[in-house]
């Protein structure tokens, strides 16, 4: 078209508010990741915060797995990396980004799409992915027979077996299985031993709490009770953490519709929200809005708290253990990297230096290394373990011989490393305050 004949197709009636903008980055989803990759001005923060990064040279790293990949998915007709799978969902790089650029978001929407649209269902890649991100299904079987399957689960050929036919490393030991499941004993003992519908929470205990490590469950229970709370256990399914991180997100929305619903009665008769596992408190409150658009899940989200946080914000939690006392003993703990996501990382530290008899050291920043399935992947084990050398390093350099952490997976990569017995806040807690 010639100058002339484009300047006689001008109209200089047209108004600006007629002006339809060009959609350069189209996009299908609901929930536009747009404005997020463009805040990203790359600094490169968030690489050097990334613990798979600094050691696998072949990982890209996440500005390029968030703003980099999003904007060359959307630009040209260019499939998600594959690399999007050694992305271990941490969420460090959130919390390192300065320009607030949703990283973990992106990270999860792109793993999601490279599962649904690029992998074999059948192979064992998916299989093994799938079993790991739905564990609450195999739990809730192992469960039912716990002493066999603990057996079963123990037994050097089944490692073998896992290693080679599902890519399991051989390593690792399975956790054992409750003889009693955390849902059983409340159930036996009658429910919350306070009635108060003026102080009301509602526990999500999630899945290790209630099939593995029933302990740390029973000791949240007996501490809210201490100060006068009426403990609720609504019905409810995973958080959907290992699913997010596996690129699961159809199966983490069917769990989440349920917790969302169920969790919200209890929310919608004035109960707070409480987790003892730092990752399941992240999920409700950050993964799901993010990713999932149901009904009642800001909600959610906004009356989510992790339990320590809970009682620091609505108790003189800070006064009660001053005024407490424990055994003599030395903890070496560590902040799981979702805990630091929530600002949670310096609050077990603080807390238990206030408490008489009770010895803790922070063993620094790094990540434990196995951030939930990640390192239980035969692929991904030697990755996990170099990540968390550092960790291990530190352990055994502090003074006590005890671990400490709010993460169930953490503690497990803390005691593969270590050999030292994990303990959760909660179990020192309860020594300090309701024995
Ligand atoms: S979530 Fe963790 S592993 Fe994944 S890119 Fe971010 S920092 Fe790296
Ligand atoms: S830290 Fe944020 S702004 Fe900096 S490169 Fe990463 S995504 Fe971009």
């Amino acid at each position: 078209m010639s100058d002339a004949e484009q300047a006689s197709d001008f109209d200089p009636t047209t108004t600006v508010d007629e002006f339809e903008p060009v959609d350069v980055f189209p996009s299908s989803e609901d929930m536009d990741l747009r404005p997020g990759a463009d805040n990203c001005y790359k600094c490169t923060s968030c690489d050097t915060s990334c613990p798979v990064a600094e050691v696998d040279e072949s990982f890209p790293g996440p500005k390029f797995q968030g703003p980099e990949q999003w904007r060359l998915k959307r630009g040209e007709d260019v499939d998600i990396d594959d690399s999007i799978l050694s992305c271990s969902n941490c969420m460090r790089c959130d919390d390192a980004c300065p320009s607030s650029v949703p990283l973990s978001q992106m990270h999860n929407t792109a793993r999601g799409e490279y599962v649904e649209e690029h992998m074999d269902k059948l192979s064992r890649e998916y299989l093994r992915n799938r079993m790991l991100s739905n564990y609450r299904t195999l739990a809730s079987i192992g469960s039912k027979v716990p002493r066999l399957a603990n057996f079963v689960m123990g037994l050097g050929i089944t490692s073998v077996l896992g290693e080679k036919i599902m890519g399991i490393p051989s390593e690792r030991d399975v956790p054992e299985f409750a003889t009693e499941t955390f849902r059983q004993w409340f159930k036996k003992r009658g429910g919350s031993k306070v009635t108060n519908p003026d102080k009301q929470v509602a526990y999500f205990h999630g899945c290790y709490s209630n099939y593995n490590t029933v302990e740390v469950g029973k000791a949240m229970v007996r501490v809210f009770e201490e100060f006068g709370y009426e403990v609720l256990v609504p019905k409810q399914q995973c958080s959907g953490t290992p699913m997010f991180a596996n690129g699961m997100l159809k199966d983490a929305r069917r769990e989440a519709e349920v917790n969302v619903r169920e969790l919200g009665k209890a929310i919608d008769n004035g109960a707070d929200v409480i987790a003892s596992c730092t990752s399941c408190s992240m999920a409700l409150r950050q993964e799901y809005p993010e990713l999932f658009d149901i009904e009642g899940i800001e909600d959610l989200s906004e009356h989510t708290y992790e339990a320590m946080e809970f009682l620091r914000i609505h108790e003189d939690l800070e006064g009660t253990i001053r005024e407490s006392e424990v055994d003599p003993q030395a903890f070496a703990y560590h902040a799981p990297c979702h805990a630091r996501n929530q600002g949670l990382d310096r609050q077990a530290v603080e807390l238990f230096r206030e408490l008489d008899g009770a010895q803790i050291e922070d063993v620094g920043d790094s990540c434990s290394g196995i951030s939930g399935t990640y390192g239980w992947k035969s692929e991904k084990y030697e990755t996990s373990m170099k990540i968390g050398a550092e960790m291990f390093d530190h352990m055994e350099h502090a003074e006590g011989d005890v671990g400490m952490t709010e993460c169930p997976t953490c503690a497990m990569q803390m005691n593969h490393g270590t050999g030292y017995e994990i303990r959760h806040p909660l179990e020192l807690l309860e020594e300090a305050v309701a024995n």
